[in-house]
Formats: C-alpha cells, structure tokens, sequence
C-alpha cells in the first residue's frame, strides 16, 4: 500500500516554525516574569535573627542548620521543597519566600551566614583631670 504525500501542510508548519519566535528564553540573561505565588527559593535576613533554631527544627527536610554558639544560619537550597513552614514559623520574620528561582548552581552548595553584631560594650568614662 502507498502512502500519498502532501507539501502544503508540511510547508506550511516550516513556513510558520521559522517565523515564530523562539519557544525557549536564554536564561539566565533574559528570564520570565514569576506568577503570582510562585515559590521560587528562600531568602534569608540575618539582621533579626535570635538563632532560636524553631525554623532547623520544624523544617521538614533538614535543609536549615543553626548554630546558636557560631551564630550562623545555613541552607541547603537543593533540599528544600519550598513548603514555607520556615517562613510561616520564624516569628523574627527573617525568612521570606521569594517568587524568583534559586540563583543557578554549578555545584550543590550551602549558602551559609554569620551575623557580625559585636555585643555591646561597657565604656569606663576617663577620671576628670583635678587642677
Ligand atoms: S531564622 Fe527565625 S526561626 Fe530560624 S533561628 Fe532565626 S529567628 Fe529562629
Ligand atoms: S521552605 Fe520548607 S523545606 Fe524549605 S527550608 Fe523552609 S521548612 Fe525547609
């Protein structure tokens, strides 16, 4: 049995694939607006933190390490499943869900912070000079 063929469609979606735009972005140069409540990474602000490890303890998948001595906050961004029991837990309100994807990795890595506050230091006022 012999197949007929036609041109006029097959040229047709040639014709029509040519002129269209690309159907993929060149990311990460150019990059798609999120949707709302996209869950895209979590972002952290050390500024606030108490280390109170609420946020290491109910996440579900361990992806946040605490240290309260070290005062250093860790994630592990390829463990996290974007569930936002962190953010919702944090009552200092240092972690938000940001829409955007996670920053491109060449290699599985944990993004680590330490705060730097000095802790507040008492100042001797110098006697005053007896003439
Ligand atoms: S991020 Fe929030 S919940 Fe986590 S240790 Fe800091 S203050 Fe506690
Ligand atoms: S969003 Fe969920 S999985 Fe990700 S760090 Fe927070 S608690 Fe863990």
């Amino acid at each position: 049995m012999r197949m007929s063929w036609s041109v006029g469609p097959i040229s047709a979606l040639v014709t029509r694939s040519a002129l269209a735009k690309p159907a993929t972005r060149l990311y990460p140069v150019e990059r798609r607006t999120p949707y709302a409540r996209t869950r895209g990474h979590i972002e952290f602000r050390i500024d606030d933190c108490n280390f109170c490890t609420i946020c290491a303890h109910k996440c579900p998948t361990l992806a946040i390490q605490v240290h309260k001595q070290d005062k250093t906050w860790a994630i592990d961004h390829s463990r996290c499943i974007l569930c936002g029991i962190c953010v919702e837990d944090c009552r200092e309100g240092c972690i938000t869900l940001s829409p955007l994807p996670c920053p491109p990795m060449r290699a599985k890595e944990v993004l680590s912070f330490r705060q730097e506050h000095e802790a507040p230091t008492v100042k001797v006022a110098a006697p005053a000079i007896e003439r």
